[in-house]
């Protein structure tokens, strides 16, 4: 059969020309702005002969530091579209970490937000790789800057050619976009996504049984596009010519339920965290959410109360996904088989609450101690994964050889499976909490606490312990209302009928906030720290 190269930019010409009056509804700092694809088409085309007499070439890094707006969608396909790569850059990390990450991955343009320059302001006397900064602003004029050489977006592309060509000199397996995993450990560790595993991954999130994601879908991403590609969303919503919604700087809860009650989204994906803010916000009431057809979930454990709530108070659909950088992300997702369908309520949450069955094209493999586990959901081990939209490697990095060995990604997650082969994630290999030779799962633990009506969010941590090596502790928040006196009781109690004793926490700890990793996780490695303190350890 024929060979077609898989390219990014097919997709957005796809989309020019089959969707043209299709929408993207944009907010940026000043602005909401409606375009559709006809018009973005044209403004990537604009972009990419700017790219060019910027001096961009096959191959150069093209790094972006922004928050989800249709000018971060124009450079999604611009840089892959003349050859170059799209580099997006968690804008959330601290600043030694941006300018590690631009220096390795060798940006030579970068485009800015402009509430973000200040922050390149301080840095840029370190970015060695950089020659022009390009600002994304709605204003006409520059905003006041030491930066050099700076130009702004608008400016550049009136100057473009709306009818540039996209490259179809490009090999499927050059590489279209770059990411860096969040440094929960060590250095960020960079990972380059091909054109070939960004369309496959595409057409996974299209698929009935996964995202389903499809023309008739008004798709707002809330995970941001510096986090893994909006998990692919905006490369897939385009391809498909579904209507696209991009909230913005700085969103709030309020912001994105008005948003979804005004635009009528029917999907949108991100964090639990984000979507703990947006229920208490939902709560009130005032919002018309009947459009919403799925919430995608991942990035962390979705709490089986989180699931609850929104199923059964507020009756939004919500899937449970589970994927990271390595995997452009989507790697599983929760749904039932047809004749699980018979299941009692209760059985369906735990079900869905599980992270779901490997989407079709990838390959898994769960290493325990000695050998593939069985798929008793009792054994733990090593989830492995393979396939097109998975990385062989990270980026100019050494770390490479622990991760990616004999064509398998190690995950570095602790699963079970049951016999239908739905995962449930344990635990990361660094949080699990080993108890006297037994492991503790602080992920189960956690969802158990966070079902309690009390608690707002909780988080499991071990600290040293000189009989038993380590010993779980619960932190907890409590919801607006609740009062620590007696809590911890009240919690211990609830616990005890759903765990074995060993797997009680030793204490309970309450908190105002848990810390927080850049993308919304809990930051367990600061969290360890605060509970040892309290505790004088
Ligand atoms: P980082 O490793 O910096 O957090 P990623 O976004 O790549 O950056 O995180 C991927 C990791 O997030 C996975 O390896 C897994 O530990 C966790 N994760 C992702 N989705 C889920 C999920 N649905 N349930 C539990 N953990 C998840």
């Amino acid at each position: 059969m024929m060979h077609v190269p898989l390219t990014v930019g097919a997709m957005m010409e796809h989309a020019e020309t089959f969707f043209p009056k299709k929408q993207v509804i944009s907010q940026t700092h000043d602005q909401l702005h409606h375009l559709t694809y006809k018009d973005v088409g044209q403004r990537t085309r604009r972009l990419m002969s700017v790219l060019k007499e910027l001096g961009a070439n096959k191959g150069d890094r093209i790094g972006t530091l922004a928050w989800n707006h249709h000018r971060h969608l124009e450079i999604y396909f611009a840089a892959p579209g003349i050859g170059s790569v799209l580099h997006t850059i968690n804008i959330r990390l601290a600043p030694e970490h941006i300018i590690y990450i631009i220096n390795h991955a060798e940006d030579k343009i970068l485009f800015v937000d402009e509430d973000i320059l200040p922050l390149i302001e301080k840095i840029k006397d370190h970015l060695t790789t950089v020659e022009a900064y390009v600002v994304m602003t709605d204003k006409a004029e520059l905003p006041d800057s030491s930066i050099h050489p700076l130009y702004s977006y608008e400016e550049l592309l009136q100057t473009g050619d709306p009818s540039y060509p996209f490259n179809t000199d490009i090999d499927e397996n050059e590489i279209a976009g770059m990411c860096y995993t969040s440094a929960t450990t060590g250095k960020p560790k960079g990972v380059t996504y091909s054109h070939r595993g960004i369309v496959l991954h595409s057409y996974a999130l299209g698929l009935a049984d996964s995202a389903a994601i499809s023309e008739s879908d008004v798709s707002m991403p809330v995970v941001p596009q510096f986090h893994v590609n909006a998990w692919g969303t905006p490369f897939a919503c385009t391809w498909f010519g579904s209507t696209q919604v991009l909230p913005g700087p700085r969103f709030t809860p309020q912001r994105l339920a008005e948003f979804i009650d005004k635009f009528k989204v029917t999907i949108t994906a991100g964090v639990p965290t984000i979507w703990l803010a947006l229920y208490r916000e939902l709560e009130k009431g005032i919002y018309d959410t009947s459009s919403l057809r799925a919430v995608l979930c991942g990035g962390s454990a979705a709490p089986l109360g989180l699931i609850k709530a929104f199923e059964e108070k507020l009756n939004i659909p919500f899937f449970h996904a589970y994927g990271a950088t390595e995997t452009t992300p989507l790697v599983t997702l929760s749904r039932l088989k047809s004749y699980q369908q018979n299941l009692s309520n209760e059985e369906k949450l735990k079900e869905r609450s599980r992270q779901g069955i490997l989407v079709p094209g990838l390959q898994m493999k769960v290493l325990g101690n000695s050998g593939e586990i069985s798929w008793d959901d009792q054994e733990m081990g090593e989830l492995l994964v393979r396939g097109n939209w998975i990385a062989n490697e990270y980026y100019k990095d050494e770390r490479s050889e622990q991760a990616f060995v004999d064509g398998w990604f190690h995950t570095g997650d602790v699963v079970t499976v049951d016999e239908e082969g739905t995962i449930k994630i344990v635990d990361r290999t660094k949080d699990l909490i080993k108890s006297g030779g037994e492991w503790i799962s602080s992920v189960d633990l956690e969802n158990a606490i966070m079902a309690h009506e009390a608690v707002f969010e909780a988080s499991v941590v071990a600290v040293p312990d000189a009989e038993w090596q380590e010993r779980p502790i619960a932190c907890v928040v409590l919801n607006e209302g609740y009062k620590k006196d007696g809590m911890k009781e009240a919690i211990m109690n609830y616990l005890r009928p759903q765990f074995a004793k060993f797997w009680l926490p030793d204490n309970v700890l309450f908190f105002d906030e848990i810390p927080k990793t850049s993308v919304g996780k809990f930051l367990k490695r600061e969290l360890r720290e605060q509970v040892k303190e309290q505790l004088g350890l």
